[in-house]
């Protein structure tokens, strides 16, 4: 299957060809032939699958073959519920529509109005939003969704996660009945489906790779690591230089701002992206991740939602999260529609529960590292790391941290000689 196959249009096969897109993902090659034929869509898509050309390519055909006469008019809106989403997805339709005469804006709380409400008075077709501003400016009088003929809930079920539903109720109701629904959520528990039952009218169904089975695609080996030792072992995989970027997760924001610090001590560039900063603050970080300024995002689960960065190839779990579906969405940032990815994880002793957890959930061992300068000690984590001595001659020899002075906990009774292992390069 081709895109050439699915009946779209010459300027957005130009588009799709210079973004180097060549065949569709399975959202893509089911999903856009539905949409194109005007039917209500539910379907159950993670990020990472492609779902968001799965929408906007099929949205922008159909909108380009209605042109208006006249002011535009938005016909199009498109609810998301994290910033970083909304602006991933405007730069989606940006990317995809950049030969039509069409125009989007994004709008999200958090920011100033002015620039959202300026670009909105110069009147355009596609609508991004999260609910909270949108509601605001409808209530302002700066939106009008009358127009409305192409709706798009994304990430269902992450908007009911944080809370989002009596503002998606009060859009709904302001929605005009007559209009095209699409419904994407990346799982269908029983009130995802009940809310998608009052939006959709005899939709059409697509279901691709579940999000246990997403990891499969992606590298994943496994650091048993006492917490003391986390940063040492960080920065051991960090001296390969092979790894051009790696996104980290910590489990809190705390947590990313001291690892964040910690890298800069070793001349690592390093950002955090969580909660506690400013939007515009996050975006910069964000894009010079992506330019590859900075070589290291430090991230919080809530502030990833959304990171989509193209060629991303390691994602590095500092600390294992306790929810195993979480672990899917973290290494869900990586191997993006096929492409390489590796997910390297840290477990202490504390933390094997929530790995034997996601195991689980994946239906997989994850690979362990066993030869690496730092194997886990305290096998109960109750007490301190025990420094045991081995023979020099079978001290570990990390070429990158001599002594190991800056954190003093290297482990030294594996009883083998040791070198600092890194994978995937
Ligand atoms: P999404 O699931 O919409 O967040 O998309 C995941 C990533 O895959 C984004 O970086 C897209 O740019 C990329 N992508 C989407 N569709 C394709 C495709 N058909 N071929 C290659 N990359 C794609």
């Amino acid at each position: 299957m081709q895109f050439q196959n699915l009946n779209l249009i010459e300027p957005i096969l130009r588009s799709l060809n210079e973004e180097k897109y060549i065949t569709p993902t399975p959202v893509q090659s089911q999903a856009i032939p539905l949409v194109l034929a005007g039917k209500d869509l539910l379907a159950c898509a993670q990020t990472g699958t492609g779902k968001t050309a799965a929408f906007s390519i099929p949205i922008l055909q159909l909108l380009h073959s209605k042109p208006l006469e006249g002011k535009k008019k938005i016909r199009s809106l498109v609810l998301t519920p994290t910033r970083e989403l909304a602006i991933q997805i405007g730069e989606s339709f940006n990317a995809y529509g950049r030969h039509l005469r069409l125009s989007s804006t994004v709008i999200f709380g958090g920011v100033n109005q002015h620039a959202q409400v300026a670009a909105l008075n110069k009147g355009i077709d596609v609508l991004i939003a999260t609910p909270g501003r949108l509601l605001d400016l409808i209530s302002q009088g700066h939106v009008q969704l009358k127009d409305i003929e192409i709706f798009v809930l994304d990430e269902a079920d992450r908007m009911l996660d944080m809370g989002f539903i009596h503002d998606v109720k009060k859009l709904l109701a302001i929605l005009p009945k007559q209009r095209q629904s699409l419904f994407f959520s990346a799982t269908m528990a029983p009130e995802i489906i009940q809310l998608a039952q009052t939006i959709l009218k005899n939709p059409s169904k697509v279901t691709v790779t579940p999000v246990s089975s997403t990891a499969e695609m992606i590298q994943q080996y496994v650091y048993f690591v006492d917490k003391g030792n986390k940063n040492a072992l960080l920065v051991d995989i960090l001296n390969n230089q092979e790894i051009k970027t790696a996104l980290v997760f910590t489990r809190t924001k705390h947590g990313a701002d001291k690892v964040v610090k910690m890298l800069l001590k070793h001349r690592i560039t390093a950002e955090a992206i969580h909660g506690n900063k400013a939007q515009n603050a996050r975006q910069r970080a964000l894009n010079n991740f992506k330019s590859q300024t900075t070589r290291v995002l430090v991230a919080t689960d809530i502030a990833a939602r959304g990171i989509d960065v193209d060629e991303l190839e390691y994602v590095i779990n500092y600390e294992m999260p306790n929810v195993a579906e979480t672990y899917v969405h973290r290494i869900g940032r990586t191997g993006r529609a096929g492409a390489k990815g590796t997910a390297y994880s840290f477990c202490d002793a504390t933390e094997k529960p929530y790995l034997a957890d996601i195991e689980k959930l994946i239906s997989k061992k994850i690979q362990v590292v066993d030869k690496h300068a730092y194997p886990l000690m305290d096998h109960h984590a109750s007490k301190p790391v025990k420094q045991a001595q081995a023979p020099r001659s079978q001290r570990p020899q990390s070429k990158h941290h001599q002594g190991g002075k800056k954190f003093g906990k290297r482990n030294r009774n594996s009883g083998q000689h040791q070198k600092t292992v890194t994978f995937g390069a």
